[in-house]
């Protein structure tokens, strides 16, 4: 049975960049969608907006305007970085195939979780550092999505 929809949740490390060809392999000669997603955690925003001077109006305050173009340059760049570090991964996978998404969440996990749920999709592929043993195996986001969701999920060394 050939899977429909793939999401494969990247943070740029080696982990999930093994995630990725491993999602291609699954998902190639067949009809099968790949969602990339980064989970960008939301309290970076005002971080971004107190230290980019060009972004605040005054001393103490960011106006709504500013601060949803200031979202919006935040998530553009961190998609145009993804993207950088992907490179031809998905080359023998048709164009339509893939989708590369940033989504801002307060937690990596349920981020993971809701996107993978919002798009019906039967599979999670994530990477894992494969140190230690036991809880030592997982990292946080990856042992918090396996823990929560029923989708199945496949880790990648
Ligand atoms: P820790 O973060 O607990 O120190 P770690 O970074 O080695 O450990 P995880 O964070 O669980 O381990 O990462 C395992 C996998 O989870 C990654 O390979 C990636 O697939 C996914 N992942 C982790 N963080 C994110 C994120 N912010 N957005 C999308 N996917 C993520
Ligand atoms: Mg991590």
């Amino acid at each position: 049975m050939a899977y429909e929809c793939i999401v494969v949740p990247y943070d740029g490390s080696d982990h999930a960049q093994s995630a990725l060809a491993a999602a291609c392999g699954i998902a190639k000669g067949h009809d099968t969608k790949v969602h990339v997603v980064n989970v960008v955690p939301i309290n970076i925003f005002p971080e971004v907006a107190s230290t980019d001077p060009a972004a605040v109006v005054s001393p103490s305050y960011v106006t709504q305007k500013t601060y949803s173009e200031l979202f919006d340059d935040t998530l553009l760049q961190i998609h145009q970085e993804m993207m950088g570090t992907i490179g031809n991964t998905f080359d023998e996978l048709k164009e339509d195939q893939v989708t590369y998404e940033v989504i801002a969440h307060p937690s990596a996990v349920e981020g993971i979780i809701d996107y993978a749920s919002d798009h019906n999709c039967d599979l999670i592929v994530m990477g894992r550092r494969g140190l230690g043993a036991l809880r030592g195996l997982l990292g946080s986001v990856s042992y918090g999505v396996i823990r929560a969701t029923k989708i199945p999920v496949l880790t990648v060394k």
